[in-house]
């Protein structure tokens, strides 16, 4: 059995879900399949959009829900469904649900989540509603009957262990029907809708996946697979066929939106390989994301296998002349990091300092952990700072490979404030300011991906 994860774009209009129903029908050919879909490209934003009018009560959040009924009707006119209605009937709660958010002004992140879950219940709806149409019988499952149990931290939601025994009775006369569930959601035991973080469908697949211990887990999206740098920025970026978990874990961690971070977890765990591949280039052999691969020298022997770069992060240094010899100190940092509920990214330590990353929405709580931090040390914080990763297999073996990048980084004319390298020495992270930060990764891209090996 495999799982098929389709993304938005993957089913963002009638043509594309027709050519996604098509690969599912070939697959389907070849063994059971269980489907994935999130919401139709753009929705998931709608609704949060509709969410926060309904809160402020800015814009009609009634006439927004109007016409995302529209986008889904002509979905569903374009794929000549019958009973358009029942299809979409998802939406009669959402209207009563931001009746209420308007009535009292408050949006909390129950309610948000429970408005959000509707762009993949109806894509799911839709999908399913399709491939039975075509002749392969399908059914759609919500996230939270596909046995995806969670905690209650609405928006970003943590799996709990009961979802590994409750998928494999929750999902089952595959061989029969098709399930086609929403990604991106999932309950808690008392039955509250949650959701998995954004671009969390790749997660539930990969949740699926283990739960119903799949041989392979498939991500198709609109790109031919992971590629050696987000091909929005760098126009030459090539596919790469095959990288470990390992890697592709810090690529996605480092902001390779193609895949969620969270992904790798549960396919490592259950040793499933996962590919990504393209819905609009399907016979492309994609990225195979596998334990081990050859050669260990990276993409065609090359260090360096693939560069990420996440804008608009916050760098928090902070130094301490007491941190010499200070027991604890870092353990008190970060006990005032945790009492704010801030979340690090990259950290770098020196003898009387350490830097570190946070994503810029954590900037008000830092602003509120100052005062705190300034008691044990001197602390400073900046915005507008990039983070650039560099991640390969091969780095291990080259040693080199640190005086490249960085040569590469200073003839780009751009000024190195942090670095730092993973224990496990596949991957070498530093800060520029933003405005440097396309200008680096080209060059980052010229000299270690498109260079000589
Ligand atoms: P989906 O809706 O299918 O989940 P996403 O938009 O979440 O798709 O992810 C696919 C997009 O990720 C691509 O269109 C591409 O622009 C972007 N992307 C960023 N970095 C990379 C990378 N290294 N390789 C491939 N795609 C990348
Ligand atoms: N629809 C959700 C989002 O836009 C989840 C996903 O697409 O993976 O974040
Ligand atoms: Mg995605």
């Amino acid at each position: 059995m495999i799982v098929m994860k389709f993304g938005g774009t993957s089913v963002g209009n009638a043509d594309a879900m027709r050519r996604t129903a098509e690969l599912i029908e070939r697959a389907r050919r070849t063994g059971p399949v269980v489907v994935v879909v999130s919401a139709m490209s753009g929705i998931t934003d709608k609704l949060l959009a509709i969410a926060e009018a309904a809160r402020t009560r800015s814009e009609d959040p009634l006439s927004l829900v109007d016409a995302l009924r529209a986008h889904h009707e002509a979905a569903c006119r374009g794929l000549e469904l019958d009973e358009v209605d029942d299809l979409l009937a998802p939406i009669d709660d959402l209207r009563d649900v931001l009746r209420g958010v308007a009535l009292l002004r408050e949006l909390t992140g129950r309610s948000r989540d429970y408005i959000v879950s509707h762009g993949e219940m109806l894509s799911a709806r839709i999908m399913a509603a399709l491939l039975t149409a075509r002749g392969l019988p399908a059914r759609a499952i919500d996230g939270w009957d596909a046995g995806i149990v969670t905690d209650e931290s609405h928006g970003a939601a943590a799996v709990l262990p009961e979802t590994w025994r409750r998928i494999p009775v929750s999902v089952t006369g595959i061989d029969s029907v098709v399930p086609v569930v929403t990604g991106f959601l999932g309950g808690t035991e008392d039955g509250e809708r949650t959701t998995l973080g954004r671009g969390g469908s790749d997660y539930s697949a990969a949740i699926l996946g283990r739960g119903l211990s799949a041989s392979e887990i498939q991500i198709w999206t609109d790109v031919s697979g992971i590629l050696s740098a987000d091909p929005r920025l760098v126009k030459s970026a090539v596919v790469l066929p095959e990288l470990t978990f390992e890697e592709a874990a810090e690529l996605a961690y480092f902001g390779a939106k193609v895949i969620h971070p969270k992904t790798i977890e549960p396919a490592v765990i259950a040793g499933i390989p996962v590919r990504v591949l393209n819905t609009f280039e399907p016979d492309h052999p994609g990225t195979r994301i596998v334990r081990t691969r050859t050669p260990a020298g990276g993409a065609e022997g090359r260090a360096v296998a693939a560069i990420t770069s996440k804008k608009k992060n916050l760098v928090l240094s902070l130094e301490s002349t007491r941190m010499l010899a200070a027991e604890g100190w870092l353990a008190t940092v970060f006990d005032i990091l945790k009492a704010h509920r801030i979340s690090v990214d990259t950290i770098a330590t020196s003898e009387v300092s350490v830097c570190m990353t946070a994503e810029a929405r954590y900037e008000a709580a830092l602003a509120r952990a100052l005062p705190e931090l300034e008691r044990v040390a001197r602390a400073k914080l900046t915005t507008g700072r990039s983070i650039l990763c560099c991640v390969g297999l091969g780095m291990r073996e080259r040693p080199g490979t640190a005086g490249r990048i960085f040569a590469a980084v200073g003839l780009a004319g751009a000024n190195v404030e942090m670095i730092s390298m993973g224990a496990s020495a596949i991957n070498i992270t530093f800060v520029v300011k933003d405005e440097e930060a396309d200008r680096v990764l080209s060059a980052l891209h010229t000299e270690l991906v498109q260079g000589p090996a």
